[in-house]
């Protein structure tokens, strides 16, 4: 499944390209999550002024309203002058003077919605609810330690709902646990300000590297045919059940938390 760090590379391999094309057709392939929420014709004529993202979603302000992105679990972007003709798995092509916007979903859990503005019912049924963004200037820690203490269930558990902090998944939540040495079945309420500190660091790290490392390969990955991957990280747990710590040597430990595999240290990360 795409994460933060894949569509924030998704993002920079094309908004520069694509910034003020003009739309001149669209394309729909297989129905995708949800409908796209305006006739396709109205978009023709429209300018792609920016690509922002919120999440992990991709934002395209146009001249009236915003196209939203999401890549579901199996989607990839890709901007190109030439396209090929639409393959069985491509669902959406953006045709615009300057190129071709083609969203690639095997699964097509993915989405393309128009909405009027951001402030919109539609628009806020997706947005409306996303924690702060990691890597925004609105993460910070106080602030964090705060949203902390108000929530009752697992650190780990509260880091992958995204309501404090969005786009933190499964690998980059042990990690960053990891890095900042605490217990990932620890109630967030608990943790203490320092702790909290050191999480918002490790956060941080963790997204920002996974950029860093999507961003050297940028070019390969907007070139690529649409597979999109998980960028080649150093994990110290994440996928090491069994194996020595890194940095102690204890046995990596694995647990399940809300159908979703934890990996962690005991020695490293508190009892
Ligand atoms: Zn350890």
């Amino acid at each position: 499944m795409p994460e933060l760090p894949e569509v924030e590379v998704t993002r920079l391999s094309f908004a520069d390209r694509i910034a003020g094309a003009r739309i001149e057709s669209t394309r729909l392939g297989k129905p995708l999550r949800w409908p796209l929420g305006i006739q396709p014709g109205k978009l023709v004529g429209q300018h792609v002024r920016a690509v922002r993202r919120r999440g992990k979603y991709l934002l395209l302000d146009l001249d009236r309203g915003v196209l939203i992105m999401h890549l579901g679990m199996s989607g990839s972007l890709i901007f190109a002058r030439e396209m090929p003709p639409p393959g069985h798995h491509d669902h959406f092509d953006l045709v615009t003077n300057l190129g071709v916007l083609r969203l690639h979903d095997p699964r097509r859990f993915g989405a393309v919605v128009h909405v009027p503005d951001e402030a919109s019912p539609r628009a806020q049924r997706l947005l409306g609810r996303l924690g702060v963004e990691p890597l925004g200037p609105d993460f910070e820690p106080a602030g964090f330690h705060a949203a902390l203490k108000r929530r009752n269930a697992a650190i780990k558990s509260v880091l992958l709902s995204g309501h404090v902090v969005v786009g933190v998944g499964n690998i980059y939540a042990c990690e960053a646990l990891f890095l900042a040495g605490i217990r990932p079945t620890l109630k967030a309420n608990r943790i203490t300000r320092a702790a909290a500190g050191r999480l918002h660091a490790a956060i941080r790290d963790v997204l920002a590297r996974a950029v860093r490392l999507g961003g050297s390969t940028l070019r390969d990955f907007s070139n690529a045919k649409g597979e999109s991957g998980y960028f080649q990280m150093e994990a110290m747990v994440y996928g090491r059940a069994g194996l020595p710590c890194k940095l102690c040597g204890q046995p990596v430990r694995q647990l399940r938390q809300g159908q979703r595999s934890t990996y962690w240290c005991r020695q490293c990360q508190g009892g």
